[in-house]
């Protein structure tokens, strides 16, 4: 048993969301916070007043050169978050904090950090009447640059890494995008947040490091004090606080079994993925930055098959203008070249949003205002994407992909302002890629039910299994009363899966996969029997999938489809299933094989 602070402790363990996999050990320390200076509260006397508006001024001065040297220190290699970064420094001289907070100490009589408060529980309540919970989440963003200031009222340093020797496990209730940015130190063993989903900021941010991570625990900084010694299970989502000394042995074992799997995976990256008896997959990866690159094709990607374009426009506080959104498409194109990128145009509301744009609140927003239809309605942003998109085109091998499509009429308005957009780039004598292929998500089910009709007016189908299955079996992911529902073995999800890779080769046009399932080795053999041509996952899983196509032979996969087309329940599926994988993928699922224990979260 571990001491800690000269208490006792139980060992114990904490379930959060898997964000990075990996295994590490090692103490805690907390980032972030308003540190120990937030509730000194004291009233002034009136010849008090212009000091301390000085001090606070200083304090803002002082956040603002603080938050400018990270932008310039982090501007070589990791430009996208820089947006935020910027919009940060904006609100800092925005009059909503600085403005409040230095006509407080004057009319409340109060010390810097009381009128700061006072002001940020203003902001809150103006944030909390906004429906939209995108625009509300951003209070975060406010919460963060107070923090920094409640931090320099107080003296404190900045940055608790700077301090620590030896390395650590970060943790915070939420990291800040500057937080997150710095974990490219060498002293950052993982971390932890209590906020966050796999596709929050943090999480897509520590996987593109290779820094393991778990987000999402609950009451994390309450019952995890500083120096705690604890294990980060990355794989399994789980933190393990205060372990035993036999856990901590077990933990080692599992962490050194774990690191030769993943030594012996990682050959499989650079190998090509063909079946045992020579059926070429395509794998790629699905990436949402350009600096994701470089790990994508560590990983073996044999390209992007998806590249989310959300980043731009989240990550500013204004719209992104053409040059700026060529000059990230042309790095990206030219990065990757020879291998294909496919680049997806904004797919913005639902729970994605950019903050330059007004958003009415909707009662329901995965089935409004989002992806095309945004884009088809604010025709103007979607112009200025598609040039630069066509422009740099010219880079690399370059694909053009649009999502939500739930009808034909959409296609063609969209082949309509394509045409449009290229007329008007012929006219301003800009090099663009006249030829680039054009194809559309299917993650509706309407467009799957028209598969074959669309099948005649696009060069490509990329199936989104991510948003097939919330629509197609009506479950919001988010909602934990029907979350266990949502499941890719579900029969009719496979028999859609199957029917629009039919009519996508019926009309002589590739069909890939880009949703989560690319990346779940359950359904692999399933989506191999079905014919699909691509394979777009998170780059860490590359190269397991690989190892399995390689293991595959089209036979014996095209036999378990039929098997599996007689099953009417998705327990079936997964009885059926249990019984192939161990026997056809030994070293993976036989025995407790290496994925079968990372399945498991055991980690191993
Ligand atoms: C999908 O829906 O499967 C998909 C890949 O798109 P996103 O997750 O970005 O909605
Ligand atoms: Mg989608």
């Amino acid at each position: 048993m571990m001491e800690n602070g000269g208490q006792h402790k139980e060992p114990r363990t904490l379930y959060g969301i898997a964000a990075s996999p990996g295994i590490v050990i090692g103490r805690v320390v907390r980032v972030g916070g308003a540190g120990q200076g937030r509730h000194r509260h004291y009233r002034l006397h009136a010849g008090e007043v212009a000091a301390e508006q000085e001090r606070f001024r200083a304090a803002v001065d002082q956040a603002e050169q603080e938050l400018a040297a990270i932008r310039d220190q982090l501007q070589a290699h990791c430009e996208e978050p820089l947006g935020i970064v910027d919009s940060h420094i904006l609100m800092l001289r925005d009059r909503m904090l600085r403005g409040r907070v230095t006509e407080g100490i004057a009319s409340e009589r109060v010390n810097a950090e009381w009128a700061l408060e006072l002001a940020l529980d203003r902001v809150e309540a103006l944030f909390a009447g906004i429906k939209d919970s995108y625009i509300r989440e951003r209070f975060r963003d406010v919460e963060h640059v107070a923090e920094r200031l409640f931090r320099l009222l107080a003296g404190e340093v900045t940055d608790p890494l700077a301090e620590v020797g030896e390395k650590v496990i970060v943790m915070a209730r939420d990291f800040s995008p500057e937080d997150t940015i710095r974990m490219r130190t060498d002293r950052i063993l993982g971390f932890v947040t209590e906020m966050g989903g796999a596709t929050s900021h943090t999480a897509i941010v520590a996987r593109s490091l290779g820094i393991p991570s778990v987000v999402g625990l609950e009451r994390l900084t309450e019952e995890v004090a500083d120096n705690t010694m604890v294990v980060l299970d990355g794989t399994a989502g789980r933190l393990h606080v205060d372990p035993s000394r036999d856990q901590l042995e077990q933990f080692r074992e599992q962490q050194r079994q774990y690191r030769r799997y993943t030594e012996e995976v990682a050959l499989y990256a650079h190998l090509s993925p063909v079946t045992v008896d020579g059926l070429a997959v395509a794998v790629n990866a699905n990436i949402e930055m350009v600096s994701e690159l470089g790990v994508a094709l560590e990983y073996g990607a044999g390209g992007i098959g998806l590249f989310r374009s959300e980043y731009s426009y989240i990550a500013a506080a204004a719209l992104p203008d053409e040059e700026t959104l060529f000059g990230v498409y042309q790095r990206l194109l030219a990065g990757c070249a020879p291998f294909p990128v496919t680049i997806r145009t904004l797919d913005i509301g639902g729970d994605k949003f950019a903050s330059a744009v007004r958003w009415g609140g909707e009662a329901n927003p995965a089935m409004g205002l989002r992806a095309i239809r945004f884009s088809l309605r604010e025709q103007g942003i979607f112009e200025t994407q598609l040039r630069a998109i066509l422009r740099a085109g010219r880079f690399g091998t370059a694909r053009l992909l649009f999502p939500m499509i739930s009808s034909r009429d959409e296609i063609r308005r969209i082949r309509e302002i394509v045409g449009r957009v290229k007329e008007g780039l012929r006219r301003d004598g800009l090099a663009f890629n006249d030829g680039i292929p054009m194809g559309i998500m299917v993650e509706v089910p309407s467009a799957v039910a028209l598969a074959d009709i669309l099948a005649q007016e696009v060069d490509f189908f990329s199936i989104g299994t991510n948003d097939l299955i919330q629509y197609a079996l009506a479950i919001d992911r988010v909602n934990e009363y029907v979350a266990h529902m949502y499941d890719p073995l579900h029969p009719a999800v496979l028999r859609m899966i199957r029917q629009v890779v039919d009519a996508g080769h019926a009309a002589g046009i590739e069909v890939g996969l880009c949703g989560e399932m690319a990346g779940d080795v359950m359904c692999l053999p399933l989506l191999l029997g079905f014919g699909i041509d691509e394979l777009s996952m998170h780059p860490l899983a590359i190269p397991y999938v690989k190892r399995m196509i390689r293991q595959s032979t089209i036979a014996d996969v095209r036999a378990l489809v039929e098997t599996v087309a007689r099953c009417s329940s998705s327990l079936e599926i997964r009885g059926h299933l249990a019984a192939f994988l161990p026997q056809r993928y030994p070293e993976e699922f036989a025995g407790g094989g290496g994925l079968q224990r990372l399945l498991r979260g055991e980690g191993g």
